[in-house]
Protein backbone atom coordinates (compact mmCIF):
# COMPACT_ATOMS: atom_id res chain seq x y z
CA UNK A 1 0.00 0.00 0.00
CA UNK A 2 1.87 3.48 -1.04
CA UNK A 3 2.16 5.63 1.78
CA UNK A 4 1.16 9.63 1.84
CA UNK A 5 2.63 12.26 4.29
CA UNK A 6 1.30 15.78 4.49
CA UNK A 7 2.52 18.94 6.05
CA UNK A 8 -0.22 21.69 6.62
CA UNK A 9 0.56 25.28 7.29
CA UNK A 10 -1.40 28.00 8.07
CA UNK A 11 -4.93 28.82 9.00
CA UNK A 12 -7.99 26.18 10.05
CA UNK A 13 -9.39 26.44 6.66
CA UNK A 14 -5.98 25.04 5.00
CA UNK A 15 -5.94 22.60 8.21
CA UNK A 16 -10.01 21.33 6.62
CA UNK A 17 -8.47 20.99 3.30
CA UNK A 18 -5.88 18.77 4.68
CA UNK A 19 -8.30 16.68 6.37
CA UNK A 20 -10.22 16.30 3.51
CA UNK A 21 -7.18 15.44 1.43
CA UNK A 22 -6.14 12.70 3.92
CA UNK A 23 -10.11 11.21 3.68
CA UNK A 24 -9.50 10.96 -0.14
CA UNK A 25 -6.28 8.90 0.05
CA UNK A 26 -7.64 6.46 2.92
CA UNK A 27 -10.55 5.87 0.37
CA UNK A 28 -8.39 5.70 -2.65
CA UNK A 29 -6.26 3.10 -0.55
CA UNK A 30 -3.90 4.84 0.78
CA UNK A 31 -2.35 4.99 4.07
CA UNK A 32 -1.23 8.11 5.65
CA UNK A 33 1.78 8.47 8.12
CA UNK A 34 3.72 11.23 10.08
CA UNK A 35 5.49 13.77 8.08
CA UNK A 36 8.96 12.68 9.72
CA UNK A 37 8.88 9.07 8.61
CA UNK A 38 9.43 7.67 4.65
CA UNK A 39 6.83 8.01 2.53
CA UNK A 40 6.00 7.44 -1.24
CA UNK A 41 4.28 11.28 -1.51
CA UNK A 42 4.92 13.95 0.14
CA UNK A 43 2.33 16.73 -0.10
CA UNK A 44 3.20 20.17 1.43
CA UNK A 45 0.33 22.47 1.94
CA UNK A 46 1.71 25.42 2.07
CA UNK A 47 0.55 29.30 3.51
CA UNK A 48 1.84 32.22 2.41
CA UNK A 49 1.11 35.05 4.76
CA UNK A 50 4.24 35.88 5.71
CA UNK A 51 7.82 35.67 4.21
CA UNK A 52 8.66 33.49 7.30
CA UNK A 53 5.86 30.80 6.20
CA UNK A 54 7.29 30.98 2.48
CA UNK A 55 10.69 29.82 3.94
CA UNK A 56 9.14 27.19 6.15
CA UNK A 57 7.22 25.60 2.88
CA UNK A 58 10.77 25.62 1.27
CA UNK A 59 12.27 23.68 4.21
CA UNK A 60 9.45 21.24 4.66
CA UNK A 61 9.96 20.54 0.61
CA UNK A 62 13.96 20.00 0.90
CA UNK A 63 13.40 17.82 4.22
CA UNK A 64 10.69 15.36 2.36
CA UNK A 65 13.42 14.77 -0.37
CA UNK A 66 16.20 14.23 2.11
CA UNK A 67 13.38 11.76 3.54
CA UNK A 68 13.25 10.07 0.82
CA UNK A 69 15.13 11.00 -2.17
CA UNK A 70 12.60 8.28 -4.54
CA UNK A 71 9.66 10.21 -3.58
CA UNK A 72 7.11 12.08 -4.75
CA UNK A 73 6.88 15.60 -4.11
CA UNK A 74 4.15 17.81 -4.30
CA UNK A 75 3.52 21.61 -3.61
CA UNK A 76 0.20 22.86 -3.03
CA UNK A 77 -1.93 25.54 -1.04
CA UNK A 78 -1.44 29.13 -1.25
CA UNK A 79 2.12 29.87 -1.68
CA UNK A 80 1.61 27.35 -5.07
CA UNK A 81 -0.90 29.40 -6.11
CA UNK A 82 0.53 33.04 -6.04
CA UNK A 83 4.46 31.70 -7.18
CA UNK A 84 4.34 28.83 -8.77
CA UNK A 85 7.35 29.27 -10.35
CA UNK A 86 9.32 29.61 -7.64
CA UNK A 87 8.83 26.65 -6.22
CA UNK A 88 8.79 25.14 -9.60
CA UNK A 89 12.26 26.18 -9.79
CA UNK A 90 13.54 24.28 -6.63
CA UNK A 91 15.04 20.80 -8.38
CA UNK A 92 13.27 18.32 -4.40
CA UNK A 93 9.64 19.48 -6.13
CA UNK A 94 8.08 17.02 -8.78
CA UNK A 95 4.80 18.79 -8.92
CA UNK A 96 3.18 22.47 -7.97
CA UNK A 97 -0.52 22.36 -7.60
CA UNK A 98 -3.04 25.15 -6.66
CA UNK A 99 -5.64 25.23 -4.43
CA UNK A 100 -8.17 24.52 -5.91
CA UNK A 101 -6.46 21.32 -8.07
CA UNK A 102 -5.08 19.88 -4.74
CA UNK A 103 -8.53 18.63 -3.77
CA UNK A 104 -7.98 16.30 -6.38
CA UNK A 105 -6.74 13.00 -5.07
CA UNK A 106 -5.89 12.03 -8.26
CA UNK A 107 -4.13 15.14 -9.51
CA UNK A 108 -2.11 14.66 -6.06
CA UNK A 109 -0.99 11.74 -6.81
CA UNK A 110 -0.78 11.51 -10.72
CA UNK A 111 -0.31 14.91 -12.33
CA UNK A 112 2.75 14.93 -14.22
CA UNK A 113 3.29 18.51 -14.87
CA UNK A 114 1.94 21.75 -12.87
CA UNK A 115 -1.33 22.86 -12.66
CA UNK A 116 -2.35 26.04 -10.94
CA UNK A 117 -5.45 27.32 -12.32
CA UNK A 118 -6.72 30.91 -11.79
CA UNK A 119 -8.23 31.21 -9.12
CA UNK A 120 -9.82 33.99 -9.52
CA UNK A 121 -12.83 32.40 -12.05
CA UNK A 122 -13.72 30.29 -9.05
CA UNK A 123 -17.63 31.40 -8.01
CA UNK A 124 -19.15 28.52 -6.40
CA UNK A 125 -18.15 26.48 -3.43
CA UNK A 126 -18.87 22.73 -3.37
CA UNK A 127 -19.04 21.12 0.23
CA UNK A 128 -15.96 18.96 1.08
CA UNK A 129 -17.32 15.68 2.30
CA UNK A 130 -15.99 15.31 5.89
CA UNK A 131 -16.46 12.13 7.94
CA UNK A 132 -13.26 11.98 10.38
CA UNK A 133 -10.89 14.72 12.07
CA UNK A 134 -7.99 14.53 13.23
CA UNK A 135 -9.30 15.49 16.70
CA UNK A 136 -12.29 12.91 17.43
CA UNK A 137 -14.12 15.68 19.52
CA UNK A 138 -13.95 18.84 17.43
CA UNK A 139 -14.06 19.35 13.48
CA UNK A 140 -13.81 22.50 11.35
CA UNK A 141 -16.37 22.84 8.68
CA UNK A 142 -15.10 25.21 5.78
CA UNK A 143 -18.37 26.86 4.94
CA UNK A 144 -17.04 29.88 2.82
CA UNK A 145 -13.77 30.46 0.69
CA UNK A 146 -11.85 33.80 -0.60
CA UNK A 147 -12.14 36.98 0.10
CA UNK A 148 -13.07 40.56 -2.03
CA UNK A 149 -11.60 42.94 0.61
CA UNK A 150 -7.88 43.62 -0.12
CA UNK A 151 -6.61 44.96 2.85
CA UNK A 152 -3.32 46.38 1.54
CA UNK A 153 -0.93 43.85 3.63
CA UNK A 154 -2.73 41.35 2.77
CA UNK A 155 -1.97 38.21 0.30
CA UNK A 156 -4.77 36.02 1.18
CA UNK A 157 -7.45 37.11 -1.73
CA UNK A 158 -4.59 36.79 -4.66
CA UNK A 159 -4.56 32.89 -3.45
CA UNK A 160 -7.88 32.30 -2.20
CA UNK A 161 -9.73 34.00 -4.80
CA UNK A 162 -13.53 35.78 -4.47
CA UNK A 163 -15.43 34.92 -1.77
CA UNK A 164 -17.69 32.29 -2.60
CA UNK A 165 -20.33 29.97 0.27
CA UNK A 166 -21.23 26.46 0.46
CA UNK A 167 -25.31 26.19 0.62
CA UNK A 168 -26.92 26.53 3.55
CA UNK A 169 -28.17 23.12 2.61
CA UNK A 170 -25.23 21.36 2.61
CA UNK A 171 -23.54 22.83 5.56
CA UNK A 172 -26.38 21.18 7.48
CA UNK A 173 -25.79 17.87 6.09
CA UNK A 174 -22.02 18.38 7.08
CA UNK A 175 -22.97 19.02 10.43
CA UNK A 176 -25.72 16.08 10.50
CA UNK A 177 -22.74 13.52 8.58
CA UNK A 178 -20.36 15.27 11.53
CA UNK A 179 -22.64 14.84 14.60
CA UNK A 180 -23.65 11.14 13.33
CA UNK A 181 -20.08 10.65 13.52
CA UNK A 182 -19.76 11.39 16.87
CA UNK A 183 -18.32 14.57 16.75
CA UNK A 184 -19.93 16.98 19.78
CA UNK A 185 -18.46 20.20 18.41
CA UNK A 186 -17.66 21.95 14.96
CA UNK A 187 -15.72 24.77 14.43
CA UNK A 188 -17.18 26.79 11.34
CA UNK A 189 -14.18 28.40 9.17
CA UNK A 190 -13.57 30.66 5.98
CA UNK A 191 -11.03 32.50 5.03
CA UNK A 192 -13.80 35.70 5.26
CA UNK A 193 -16.76 33.68 7.33
CA UNK A 194 -18.31 37.22 7.84
CA UNK A 195 -19.04 37.34 3.99
CA UNK A 196 -20.46 33.74 4.19
CA UNK A 197 -24.12 33.81 1.91
CA UNK A 198 -23.39 37.73 0.44
CA UNK A 199 -22.60 35.48 -2.88
CA UNK A 200 -25.32 33.16 -3.08
CA UNK A 201 -28.58 33.71 -4.83
CA UNK A 202 -30.66 34.03 -2.64
CA UNK A 203 -28.14 35.82 -0.50
CA UNK A 204 -27.60 34.23 2.92
CA UNK A 205 -25.58 35.43 6.06
CA UNK A 206 -23.67 34.16 8.95
CA UNK A 207 -26.18 34.84 11.29
CA UNK A 208 -28.50 33.22 9.18
CA UNK A 209 -26.70 30.35 8.85
CA UNK A 210 -25.77 29.88 12.66
CA UNK A 211 -29.79 30.37 13.19
CA UNK A 212 -30.27 26.82 10.85
CA UNK A 213 -27.59 25.21 12.37
CA UNK A 214 -28.89 25.93 16.06
CA UNK A 215 -33.02 24.80 14.51
CA UNK A 216 -32.15 21.97 12.34
CA UNK A 217 -29.01 20.05 13.84
CA UNK A 218 -28.71 18.17 16.86
CA UNK A 219 -24.76 19.38 17.64
CA UNK A 220 -24.00 20.15 20.88
CA UNK A 221 -21.38 22.95 21.09
CA UNK A 222 -20.90 25.48 17.53
CA UNK A 223 -17.82 27.74 17.70
CA UNK A 224 -17.47 30.05 14.63
CA UNK A 225 -14.31 31.19 13.12
CA UNK A 226 -12.92 34.32 12.99
CA UNK A 227 -15.49 36.93 11.95
CA UNK A 228 -14.22 40.58 11.00
CA UNK A 229 -15.23 43.52 13.17
CA UNK A 230 -17.48 45.48 10.92
CA UNK A 231 -19.96 42.03 10.12
CA UNK A 232 -19.92 41.05 14.10
CA UNK A 233 -23.75 42.62 14.45
CA UNK A 234 -25.61 43.01 17.81
CA UNK A 235 -28.41 40.33 16.57
CA UNK A 236 -25.09 38.45 16.22
CA UNK A 237 -23.92 39.34 19.26
CA UNK A 238 -27.62 38.83 21.11
CA UNK A 239 -27.70 35.26 19.37
CA UNK A 240 -24.17 34.06 20.71
CA UNK A 241 -25.48 35.32 23.70
CA UNK A 242 -28.74 33.27 24.24
CA UNK A 243 -27.87 30.27 22.42
CA UNK A 244 -26.72 27.19 24.67
CA UNK A 245 -24.61 25.88 21.89
CA UNK A 246 -22.51 28.61 20.85
CA UNK A 247 -19.38 28.64 22.52
CA UNK A 248 -18.26 32.23 24.03
CA UNK A 249 -15.24 32.37 22.14
CA UNK A 250 -14.62 34.81 19.01
CA UNK A 251 -11.58 35.65 17.22
CA UNK A 252 -12.15 39.10 15.73
CA UNK A 253 -8.89 40.87 14.31
CA UNK A 254 -8.23 44.21 15.20
CA UNK A 255 -5.19 44.45 12.91
CA UNK A 256 -4.04 48.15 14.80
CA UNK A 257 -5.44 49.92 17.68
CA UNK A 258 -4.25 53.34 15.71
CA UNK A 259 -7.23 55.16 13.47
CA UNK A 260 -4.70 56.26 10.97
CA UNK A 261 -2.75 52.66 10.68
CA UNK A 262 -6.49 50.90 10.12
CA UNK A 263 -7.14 53.70 7.31
CA UNK A 264 -4.21 52.83 4.98
CA UNK A 265 -4.80 49.20 6.07
CA UNK A 266 -7.73 49.66 4.27
CA UNK A 267 -9.73 48.26 7.09
CA UNK A 268 -13.49 49.44 7.51
CA UNK A 269 -13.48 50.59 11.09
CA UNK A 270 -11.90 52.31 13.80
CA UNK A 271 -10.43 52.00 16.94
CA UNK A 272 -13.39 53.22 18.97
CA UNK A 273 -15.97 51.11 17.01
CA UNK A 274 -13.81 48.31 18.15
CA UNK A 275 -13.77 49.11 21.37
CA UNK A 276 -17.54 49.47 21.49
CA UNK A 277 -17.76 46.53 20.09
CA UNK A 278 -15.71 44.32 22.63
CA UNK A 279 -17.56 46.29 25.47
CA UNK A 280 -21.00 44.95 23.75
CA UNK A 281 -19.56 41.26 23.75
CA UNK A 282 -18.34 41.37 27.22
CA UNK A 283 -21.24 42.91 28.68
CA UNK A 284 -23.71 40.21 28.03
CA UNK A 285 -21.09 37.31 27.85
CA UNK A 286 -18.82 38.24 30.52
CA UNK A 287 -16.54 35.54 30.81
CA UNK A 288 -16.12 35.42 26.89
CA UNK A 289 -12.93 34.61 25.58
CA UNK A 290 -12.11 37.17 22.91
CA UNK A 291 -8.86 36.36 20.61
CA UNK A 292 -7.53 38.87 18.32
CA UNK A 293 -4.49 39.25 15.50
CA UNK A 294 -2.69 42.59 15.21
CA UNK A 295 0.24 43.54 12.83
CA UNK A 296 3.52 44.92 14.17
CA UNK A 297 5.46 47.20 12.24
CA UNK A 298 2.97 48.49 9.20
CA UNK A 299 5.31 50.28 6.92
CA UNK A 300 5.16 54.11 7.93
CA UNK A 301 3.93 53.31 11.80
CA UNK A 302 5.48 56.20 14.05
CA UNK A 303 6.14 55.45 17.46
CA UNK A 304 3.08 57.79 18.46
CA UNK A 305 1.00 55.44 16.05
CA UNK A 306 2.12 52.27 17.89
CA UNK A 307 1.85 53.47 21.33
CA UNK A 308 -1.90 54.27 20.35
CA UNK A 309 -2.46 50.43 19.51
CA UNK A 310 -0.28 49.29 23.02
CA UNK A 311 -2.54 51.45 24.50
CA UNK A 312 -5.92 50.48 22.77
CA UNK A 313 -5.46 46.88 23.52
CA UNK A 314 -4.02 46.90 26.99
CA UNK A 315 -7.55 48.84 27.58
CA UNK A 316 -9.29 45.98 25.80
CA UNK A 317 -11.08 42.86 27.30
CA UNK A 318 -9.32 40.53 24.93
CA UNK A 319 -8.21 36.90 26.46
CA UNK A 320 -5.16 36.43 23.74
CA UNK A 321 -3.67 38.04 20.27
CA UNK A 322 -1.91 36.83 17.73
CA UNK A 323 0.85 39.00 16.82
CA UNK A 324 2.02 39.21 12.82
CA UNK A 325 5.42 40.87 12.21
CA UNK A 326 4.50 43.01 9.21
CA UNK A 327 5.82 41.00 6.22
CA UNK A 328 6.00 42.31 2.56
CA UNK A 329 4.02 40.30 0.57
CA UNK A 330 3.80 40.58 -2.92
CA UNK A 331 1.08 42.28 -5.23
CA UNK A 332 -0.04 43.85 -2.20
CA UNK A 333 -0.64 47.49 -2.01
CA UNK A 334 1.14 47.95 1.41
CA UNK A 335 4.60 46.64 -0.63
CA UNK A 336 5.01 49.80 -2.29
CA UNK A 337 3.98 52.14 0.57
CA UNK A 338 6.90 54.23 1.82
CA UNK A 339 8.32 54.07 5.35
CA UNK A 340 9.08 50.65 5.55
CA UNK A 341 10.64 50.03 8.77
CA UNK A 342 13.73 47.93 9.69
CA UNK A 343 13.78 44.58 10.68
CA UNK A 344 15.05 45.29 14.25
CA UNK A 345 11.96 47.83 14.85
CA UNK A 346 9.00 45.54 13.59
CA UNK A 347 10.53 42.52 15.92
CA UNK A 348 10.99 44.98 19.07
CA UNK A 349 7.30 45.97 18.67
CA UNK A 350 6.31 42.81 17.87
CA UNK A 351 7.90 41.22 21.19
CA UNK A 352 5.82 44.38 23.20
CA UNK A 353 2.69 42.82 21.93
CA UNK A 354 2.79 39.27 22.24
CA UNK A 355 3.92 40.47 25.92
CA UNK A 356 0.62 42.04 26.14
CA UNK A 357 -0.78 39.36 24.83
CA UNK A 358 0.88 37.12 27.78
CA UNK A 359 -0.32 39.26 30.26
CA UNK A 360 -3.74 39.67 28.98
CA UNK A 361 -3.59 35.82 28.91
CA UNK A 362 -2.86 34.99 31.90
CA UNK A 363 -5.19 37.91 33.54
CA UNK A 364 -8.43 36.09 31.50
CA UNK A 365 -7.29 32.53 32.79
CA UNK A 366 -6.90 33.76 36.63
CA UNK A 367 -10.31 35.11 36.37
CA UNK A 368 -11.32 31.71 35.40
CA UNK A 369 -10.62 30.40 38.54
CA UNK A 370 -12.96 29.15 41.40
CA UNK A 371 -15.28 29.41 38.33
CA UNK A 372 -17.49 26.35 36.42
CA UNK A 373 -16.25 25.39 33.24
CA UNK A 374 -17.91 23.01 30.55
CA UNK A 375 -15.22 20.79 29.31
CA UNK A 376 -15.21 18.43 26.41
CA UNK A 377 -13.07 15.74 27.47
CA UNK A 378 -10.44 15.00 24.57
CA UNK A 379 -7.52 12.81 25.86
CA UNK A 380 -6.94 10.85 28.91
CA UNK A 381 -4.03 9.72 30.73
CA UNK A 382 -4.44 6.42 31.23
CA UNK A 383 -1.68 5.72 33.81
CA UNK A 384 -3.37 8.85 35.97
CA UNK A 385 -6.56 9.10 35.16
CA UNK A 386 -5.99 12.91 34.31
CA UNK A 387 -8.45 13.80 31.37
CA UNK A 388 -7.49 16.82 29.53
CA UNK A 389 -9.96 18.75 26.79
CA UNK A 390 -11.11 22.80 25.97
CA UNK A 391 -13.91 24.52 27.32
CA UNK A 392 -16.85 26.40 25.83
CA UNK A 393 -14.33 29.35 26.45
CA UNK A 394 -11.21 27.86 24.80
CA UNK A 395 -9.48 27.29 27.73
CA UNK A 396 -7.50 24.27 27.63
CA UNK A 397 -8.81 22.30 31.33
CA UNK A 398 -7.13 19.00 33.11
CA UNK A 399 -9.23 16.81 35.84
CA UNK A 400 -9.17 13.98 37.40
CA UNK A 401 -11.37 11.55 35.24
CA UNK A 402 -11.68 7.96 33.34
CA UNK A 403 -12.23 7.26 29.43
CA UNK A 404 -15.69 7.55 30.24
CA UNK A 405 -15.17 11.34 30.12
CA UNK A 406 -14.02 10.93 26.71
CA UNK A 407 -15.99 12.87 23.61
CA UNK A 408 -18.13 13.75 26.90
CA UNK A 409 -18.92 17.68 28.53
CA UNK A 410 -18.46 17.69 32.02
CA UNK A 411 -19.08 20.91 34.38
CA UNK A 412 -15.53 21.70 36.11
CA UNK A 413 -14.84 23.87 39.11
CA UNK A 414 -11.40 25.78 38.00
CA UNK A 415 -9.08 25.31 41.09
CA UNK A 416 -5.84 26.35 39.96
CA UNK A 417 -3.68 27.08 36.72
CA UNK A 418 -0.70 25.47 36.14
CA UNK A 419 1.28 26.16 32.49
CA UNK A 420 -2.08 28.11 30.95
CA UNK A 421 -3.79 25.62 31.40
CA UNK A 422 -6.93 25.65 34.46
CA UNK A 423 -6.71 22.46 36.79
CA UNK A 424 -9.57 21.44 37.59
CA UNK A 425 -12.33 19.05 39.98
CA UNK A 426 -15.10 17.06 38.67
CA UNK A 427 -18.46 18.03 38.89
CA UNK A 428 -21.09 16.73 37.24
CA UNK A 429 -21.95 15.45 33.56
CA UNK A 430 -23.78 17.45 31.23
CA UNK A 431 -25.66 15.85 28.99
CA UNK A 432 -24.02 15.23 25.63
CA UNK A 433 -27.20 15.83 23.61
CA UNK A 434 -27.85 19.36 22.19
CA UNK A 435 -28.97 21.77 25.00
CA UNK A 436 -32.59 21.36 25.36
CA UNK A 437 -33.09 18.43 22.91
S1 LIG B 1 -10.39 40.43 5.12
FE1 LIG B 1 -8.45 41.43 4.72
S2 LIG B 1 -7.05 40.37 6.10
FE2 LIG B 1 -8.82 39.06 5.90
S3 LIG B 1 -8.33 37.61 4.26
FE3 LIG B 1 -9.45 39.36 3.39
S4 LIG B 1 -7.88 40.76 2.65
FE4 LIG B 1 -6.92 39.34 4.10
Amino acid sequence: MKTVAIATLGCKTNQFETATMIEQFRNAGYSMVAFTEAADIYVINSCTVTARTDAETRRLIRRARRLNPEARIVATGCYAQVAPDELSRMPEVDVVLGNREKLDSMLVAGAVENRVGNIDTETELSPLQLTSFAEHTRAFLQVQNGCNSFCSYCIVPFARGRSRSVAPGEVLDGIRRLVENGFREVVLTGIHLGAYGLDLSPADSLEGLIRRILDATELPRLRIGSVDPNEFSDSLITLCASSPAICHHFHIPLQSGCDSVLQRMGRPYDSAYFQELMEKIITVMPHAFIGSDIIAGFPGETDQEFEATCSLIEALPLADLHVFPYSKRPRTEAANMPGHLQPFVVNQRAARLRLIAKNKNETFLAGAVGREIRVLGQQVDETTGIVRGISREYIQAEFPGSPADLNVERTVLVTALHNGRALCQHETEVNTQKPGA
